[in-house]
């Protein structure tokens, strides 16, 4: 129903007879007008892999229409409950009325059911199982089956070790039918430990410089993930974090028990202060290290920053994630400028884009597939989900790429 040939707005629906569950209900990101899945007959539950919006953001629309139940894991309530007010919050600055209001997402949270990894469930006839997906707190891998078959969904997956987070679950059981998310299907990261001794070179020289390095990041998972590398090498600077990456910081870190050092960030976090209004007018005058949101430069206290600090030579912006095509950030990689809204600057600050990406890379996403060897693999959520499938059928798998909505496919049986 959505996130078929593309990232954003994710949305499937997997049905047997009366048993009709969704995984995953998102949103398009700062689309205009807002993008959500296809609408569904009423479903028995939402099946959510993680708080991300373009995974999260519609599921108020299910939850006005007909209550549905939403299971996912106790952090991931947390988190998708501030990102769709945040949501809604930003749209309306931005004139964007979406199709749900704040009372809408206090309906949402008092639908949720609490789920955990590696305990089982039934909805119907349908047996699901929660498995660790490594990609941001609470993430997880759907398992679903019955006595015809099974389908694994990896929702956004990594197979890696991060500062933040252990790898994705290996231990799975046999899955006869796998839909796996590509986003990198075309692309592989560089060398992760190159990128953080180069970021922190770069905040580091920065200060030295007696001027300000901005780090943009992503609220949920990729704010705690910079805080834990520039921890693990020393911070050595005064450090503050702004935007909404705080408050996410604050919810992750009291669900330790799902980061891979569960006391990292909270020791980390002793070495940081949280900007509060007015400091930041102070800030920009400083030799320090900020991190805020947002991570594409569309919104969030990186503009204000941005505004007070473009022309300082000397001073620099760090980006810290995947830069979307026509956002702010994308934009000033490409031009040198800053646009965004009424805003349109020239920055001569030192811009840098780093990786310190979530997601499996390519080998490992061929990796993940041939170790967990399904009869059909259905392959979603990127940009080159075709060329992909292709790839995959000249390795002998059964691949398809639905690159359009509202498709049916069987799944392959016992
Ligand atoms: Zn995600
Ligand atoms: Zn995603």
């Amino acid at each position: 129903m959505g996130a078929m040939g593309g990232v954003g707005a994710s949305g499937l629906l997997i049905e047997d007879g009366n048993d009709r569950v969704v995984l995953d209900y998102g949103t398009k990101v700062r689309e205009v007008p807002p993008k959500f899945p296809l609408p569904v007959e009423r479903p028995k539950a939402v099946l959510l892999s993680h708080a991300h919006l373009d995974h999260s953001g519609g599921i108020p629309l299910l939850v006005k229409k007909y209550s549905t139940p939403i299971y996912a894991l106790d952090v991931t309530k947390e988190l998708t409950e501030l990102l769709l007010d945040d949501s809604i919050k930003v749209s309306r600055e931005e004139g964007i009325e979406l199709p749900f209001n704040e009372f809408d997402v206090r309906q949402t949270m008092k639908n949720f059911v609490l789920v955990k990894y590696r305990v089982p469930f039934k909805i119907g006839n349908f047996r699901i199982t929660y498995f660790d997906a490594g990609h941001i707190p609470g993430s997880a891998m759907i398992f679903v089956e019955n006595d015809k078959t099974n389908v694994l969904y990896t929702g956004d997956f990594n197979d890696i070790n991060t500062r933040l987070l252990e790898k994705c679950e290996e231990d799975l059981p046999r899955v006869k039918n796998l839909i796996i998310e590509s986003t990198y299907s075309d692309r592989e990261h560089p060398d992760r430990k190159k990128e953080e001794r180069e970021l922190v070179e770069m905040i580091e020289d920065t200060i030295s410089n007696n001027s300000p390095a901005i780090v943009a990041v992503f609220a949920v998972g990729r704010a705690q993930e910079i805080l834990l590398i520039l921890s693990k090498y020393g911070i050595s600077y005064p450090l503050f974090m702004d935007g909404m990456a705080k408050k996410a910081t604050t919810i992750i870190n009291k669900y330790r028990k799902y980061l891979r050092e569960p006391n990292d960030l909270d020791n980390a976090l002793r070495f940081v202060t949280y900007v509060e209004g007015r400091m930041r007018r102070k800030l920009v005058k400083e030799s320090a290290c900020i991190i805020t949101t947002s991570g594409m430069l569309n919104g969030g206290p990186v503009v204000k920053y941005l505004r007070k600090l473009c022309k300082n030579e000397r001073a620099s912006l760090i980006l810290t994630g995947w830069q979307i095509e026509g956002t702010p950030g994308k934009i000033l990689l490409e031009t040198g400028r800053f646009i965004y809204e009424n805003i349109d600057l020239e920055v001569k600050m030192r811009i840098k884009r780093f990786d310190f990406s979530a997601h499996a890379g390519r080998k490992s996403l061929f990796k993940f597939i041939k170790k967990i060897n399904p009869e059909r693999v259905f392959c979603i959520h990127g940009d080159h989900t075709e060329e992909f499938a292709e790839e995959l059928k000249r390795e002998g798998f059964d691949a398809v790429a639905p690159i359009a909505n509202n498709r049916v496919f069987e799944l392959q049986k016992n």
